[in-house]
């Protein structure tokens, strides 16, 4: 268990190394195999977590244990985790790009095809709600429908993997697209691809190994 344990830790240093995420903010949760999950705890800087830090949250109850408090997005990580059966990992960030996306309220387009990675022709934006509520749970979960990513109005991204490595490779992934994004809007007019080819797109990758993206469970 330890194992998972550091596995998150490594995953938040991971974040910080590649400048996806800053001191605490943002927030890992990974699916502990009996029923729960493992979840940062809230404001610990990562360089200072250790596993001991880490608390477990049962996902029938969302009852908590452990010495510290949990991240103050627990009710999300809760709610993604018992919406999507294909989700055993969630990483939160405020990576800059898509934080700035997150601030105009818009979604990410087909700017490029890898946004077609994330399951659609688009990241949606969810609607704006208070950091830790369950207004910006259902939100969240909402705008995830048939996606690995959602950007949160004003606030950052939420991105799931069939694996903590997976969820922290489509965190990077996703925060490129958005500085293509915002850096296409400001040099011209980036050309959208249409979504007949999006809908191509999105089929090639279904022989990727990404895994199959479920609807809520
Ligand atoms: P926590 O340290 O409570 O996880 O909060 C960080 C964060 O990003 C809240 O949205
Ligand atoms: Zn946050």
């Amino acid at each position: 268990m330890n194992d998972l344990r550091q596995a998150i830790i490594d995953t938040c240093l991971a974040l910080e190394t590649r400048g996806l995420n800053q001191g605490t903010s943002g927030n890992v949760s990974v699916r502990d195999g009996a029923g729960g999950f493992y979840l940062t705890p809230s404001g610990v800087p990562y360089a200072a977590m250790t596993p001991a830090d880490i608390v477990r949250v049962d996902l029938a109850t969302g009852a908590v244990t452990g010495s510290r408090k949990p991240s103050s997005e627990l009710p999300f990580h809760l709610a993604i985790l018992r919406a999507r059966a294909d989700a055993e990992a969630v990483v939160h960030t405020h990576s800059h790009y898509a934080t700035a996306v997150a601030c105009l309220r818009q979604d990410i387009p087909a700017v490029h095809y890898l946004v077609g990675l994330f399951g659609g022709a688009r990241i949606r934006c969810a609607p704006y709600a208070t950091f830790g509520s369950e207004e910006l749970s259902a939100n969240v979960v909402a705008a995830l429908t048939q996606r690995r990513a959602a950007i949160m109005a004003n606030h950052g991204l939420v991105v799931i993997g069939k694996d903590l490595g997976q969820a922290l490779a489509l965190t990077a992934e996703a925060e490129t697209l958005a500085k293509l994004y915002l850096q296409t809007l400001a040099a011209g007019e980036p050309h959208i691809l249409p979504d007949n080819e999006m809908d191509r797109v999105i089929e090639k990758f279904r022989d990727f190994g990404y895994g199959p993206i479920e609807r809520k469970r």
